[in-house]
């Protein structure tokens, strides 16, 4: 089969596309002929080698496709099914994992950076992992939902307990985890504050339903304008994984007991913080990653039952992943980037 593996940690040019076998599913395993895969930050840090990854790695985390095969002791799965992929990976065996705290696990990896991963034509998954793809969506889109809809939906969810009718504030509007947060946001309610430095990226969050868009290259001061808008109160929620550029502003946009929600920091990890707004003004700040398998089976529950879809700005061939690398790195994007593998 062909795959996409990254030879040792570097630039786009350890991409390469190679054959390797088949691979075979053990007990409590699924084999699947992958039909798309989609890309994610991840895929560029395994790349560049800060993860827990060993190389030669096969890439990708989201992915979808049919079962061709079933190990010994699967249930739920069968052959010809069309499948996506709950992408956590925990050891099973820890105490967060035996609760049921599966991103929690003290061994957490992905798929993609603790197994070999779906930019491939075959891939084996624990059964657990595998899920129907829900009715009416496409293979493409089937690939590009699971790992930006798990991270926004434990963060508005399970950390912040998000209620109907609260204000969200949502950095860099554009990337996977904020598309997916503004598609959630919408479905449960919430009214969505977005972020960009494009007015073509503000009018694409507008159309799905973003209620109002600040442009930070046009104001000074995006917690003010944030602040305006809210009449002066600030938002009930902050969902930030920019990190370093964004802190300050995430603390003085949060109205009084409000809540930050961190899963990343693509701009930095260490902002100058403010302890005393965070104490004076009761701040709650959480931190989230992924989601528990229980969590990926309501968050597959709530997208089914309300007809989301996530947002797919390009599609690749499998073998222009190096280019939809270079691509996603470039961060021009609105929405998901995907590779088609086959069909
Ligand atoms: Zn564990």
């Amino acid at each position: 089969m062909r795959a996409l593996i990254v030879t040792e940690p570097g630039g786009p040019e350890m991409v390469h596309l190679e054959q390797r076998d088949i691979p075979e599913p053990a007990a409590g395993e699924v084999l699947v002929r992958m039909r798309c895969a989609a890309l994610n930050h991840l895929d560029l840090w395994v790349r560049r080698g800060l993860s827990g990854a060993s190389y030669p790695a096969i890439q990708g985390a989201d992915g979808s496709g049919v079962v061709e095969r079933c190990g010994d002791g699967v249930t739920g799965l069968e052959p010809g099914q069309a499948v996506c992929f709950d992408p956590s990976l925990g050891c099973g065996r820890c105490e967060f994992c035996l609760r049921g705290e599966h991103s929690l696990c003290v061994d957490f990896k992905l798929l993609g950076e603790g197994r070999d991963g779906t930019c491939a034509e075959y891939v084996v998954l624990p059964w657990p992992n595998v899920h129907p793809v829900p009715d009416g969506m496409s293979f493409e889109e089937a690939a590009a939902f699971p790992l930006t809809f798990i991270t926004a939906w434990r963060m508005l969810v399970t950390r912040a307990g998000a209620r109907p009718g609260e204000t969200v504030l949502i950095h860099g509007i554009g990337g996977g985890v904020a598309c997916a947060a503004l598609t959630l946001c919408r479905a449960m309610g919430l009214r969505a504050i977005v972020t960009s430095s494009s007015g073509e990226k503000l009018g694409r969050a507008a159309d799905l339903g973003a209620w109002k868009g600040i442009d930070y290259t046009a104001c000074d001061n995006v917690a003010r304008e944030v602040r305006r808008i809210t009449g002066g109160r600030g938002v009930d929620l902050v969902l930030d994984n920019v990190g370093a550029a964004t802190w300050k502003s995430s603390l003085h946009a949060l109205r009084k007991g409000g809540r930050l929600v961190t899963c990343g920091a693509t701009s930095g990890p260490s902002p100058r913080t403010d302890i005393a707004r965070i104490f004076w003004n009761q701040l709650s700040i959480l931190g989230s990653t992924m989601g528990s398998r229980g969590e990926f089976r309501d968050m597959l529950a709530f997208v089914r039952r309300a007809g989301l879809r996530p947002v797919i700005d390009r599609v690749f061939p499998l073998e222009e992943g190096r280019q939809a690398q270079e691509y996603l790195e470039a961060g021009k994007q609105f929405g998901k980037v995907v590779l088609k593998i086959s069909g």
